[in-house]
């Protein structure tokens, strides 16, 4: 595949849902020029970003806090943040279920609970803060479609149990006919059933950037940075020149929180965290509609799936449509262009409600609103989260994989503990295969989202050829 330019986000982006009425900190600039000393410079206001700037804030007394500088290329919570499924949904079984089979009990039990915890931490921070954010926690109806799939689920229940690991307790499965019955779903051949919540994510992240700003954090929307570099003459508090064409910040630490953007700043990651188009939609029931209570995710095949919620207003959410568009690389794998659709994917949406639930045949649903957002897919599906290797008192916080919303908050605090305490990663809760390892950062692999594609299209080739 020849190399492509290194992603920046767009100047011009498809309009979400959740961004239709924006706040007055989208556009927010705490100074009219950048200072040009600070403590710690964090790249990004999105959901990891801002969290990040809360659990320094959380770590200090306010009079001892560092000078934090927030620099984002376009407004707040407008990449992958601002334009997601809104579904805050732990994955209590699949990936608990891989790392059972490489790191063995003790990380798969980190790996499940780390991301199932951070249903109670988001709720506690919206209460709290009274976040208005329609934050609620539901049960979620993780429905598959095939049967590969089905057997492949119940396999890693099965060992999931045997292991006694923590989230494989708290779920309910249900197959075949049992879990048409429980999900709604027509052709559902598994059904599990877990906690999670669904919320507004863009109401979520200004409130907490509204809240750094208010202890002192310099917020600076519409800067992007073009490189960081060591600084001239560098010394102990200024190691790093963090560049913008609105001038240079000194600082001693840079926090990387670009998720998909991240390698045009540290060209190492390059290949392991790739950005990856992906395609959300709101739909309208008319009033006569059933209305769903729980949230979903279909699983249709090994690479295609949908995950959706339902908004207060009856509206629902729904992300994914691979269908009309993983076929083609060239529309979602290494794009970082938010500003178009994907060629032919929209209709997907359209009947969407009809085709798979059932009572819903006859329903009037309208396609309202659709648009693409950037996630950062990374090489091994784990973030990367700690120092830059070789790089001292740089941080990274990237690589969320399409499913930053149960993973961040924790992974945000893990980063502001190493960067306040020295800590290092095995210090901290963090599970161990979301480390930057030198191990991990120097080994080369072939992205695991290219190889499911190139298996999808091999079988596609051999089914052809029948
Ligand atoms: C379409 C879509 C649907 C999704 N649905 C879900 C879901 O339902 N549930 C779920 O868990 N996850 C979902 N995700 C993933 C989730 O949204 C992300 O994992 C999460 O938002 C990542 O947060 P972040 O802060 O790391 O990245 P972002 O929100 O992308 O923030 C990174 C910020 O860094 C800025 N930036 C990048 N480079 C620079 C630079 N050089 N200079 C200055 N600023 C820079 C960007 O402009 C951006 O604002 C979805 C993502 C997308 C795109």
């Amino acid at each position: 595949m020849p190399s492509k330019a290194a992603p920046f986000p767009t100047a011009q982006s498809t309009s979400p849902y959740w961004r239709n009425d924006v706040k007055p900190i989208d556009a927010h600039r705490s100074t009219k020029c950048l200072p040009s000393r600070a403590d710690i410079v964090i790249i990004g206001a999105g959901y990891a970003g801002a969290s990040i700037a809360h659990h320094l804030i959380e770590r200090y007394d306010e009079k001892a806090l560092p000078s934090i500088v927030i620099l984002e290329a376009r407004e707040a919570c407008s990449g992958a943040s601002g334009r997601n499924g809104g579904h805050l949904k732990p994955d209590p079984f699949s990936r608990a279920a891989s790392v059972l089979k490489t790191y063995g009990k003790d990380v798969a039990e980190h790996v499940a609970s780390f991301e199932a915890r951070q249903v109670k931490e988001v709720r506690d921070l919206v209460d709290l803060e009274g976040i208005d954010c329609d934050f609620e926690e539901v049960t979620v109806r993780d429905v598959c479609l095939y049967p590969a799939g089905r057997d492949k689920i119940e396999a890693d229940l099965t060992a999931l149990t045997e292991a006694d690991i923590s989230t494989a307790k708290e779920l309910e499965y249900h197959s075949n006919m049992d879990a048409e019955d429980v999900s709604g779903v027509k052709g559902a051949k598994s059904c599990v059933t877990f906690n999670a919540a669904r919320l507004w994510p863009y109401q979520l992240v200004s409130h907490v950037l509204e809240k750094a700003v208010s202890h002192g954090i310099n917020l600076q929307t519409h800067t992007p940075v073009t490189s960081v570099k060591h600084a001239q003459g560098a010394t102990v508090t200024s190691i790093w020149a963090v560049n913008t064409p609105r001038g240079s910040i000194e600082c001693s630490t840079v926090i990387y929180a670009t998720n998909a953007y991240t390698s045009a700043l540290v060209p190492e990651l390059k290949d392991k965290i790739v950005p990856v188009r992906g395609m959300v939609a709101r739909l309208v029931p008319t009033d006569d509609a059933p209305r769903l209570t729980d949230s979903y995710m279909m699983r249709f095949s090994d690479y295609e799936y949908d995950y959706m919620i339902t908004r207060p207003d009856g509206s629902i959410i729904v992300g994914g449509a691979k269908r009309d568009f993983y076929e083609d690389l060239n529309q979602w794998y290494d794009v970082s262009d938010d500003s178009r659709l994907m060629m032919g994917a929209e209709r997907y949406f359209n009947g969407y409600m009809q085709r798979h639930f059932a009572g819903w045949e006859d329903c009037d649903v309208r396609t309202d609103q659709v648009w693409t957002g950037i996630m950062g897919y990374s090489n091994d599906g784990f973030p990367y989260v700690g120092p830059v290797c070789g790089k001292p008192g740089q941080y990274v916080c990237a690589g969320f994989t399409g499913h930053g919303m149960p993973q961040i908050f924790l992974s945000a605090k893990a980063i502001a503990t190493m960067v306040t305490t020295g800590a290092s990663a095995v210090e901290v809760d963090l599970p161990l295969p979301y480390h930057t390892s030198p191990a991990r950062w120097s080994l080369q692999r072939v992205h695991a989202s290219l190889q499911q594609w190139q298996a999808f299209s091999d079988g596609k080739a051999t089914r052809a050829r029948l």
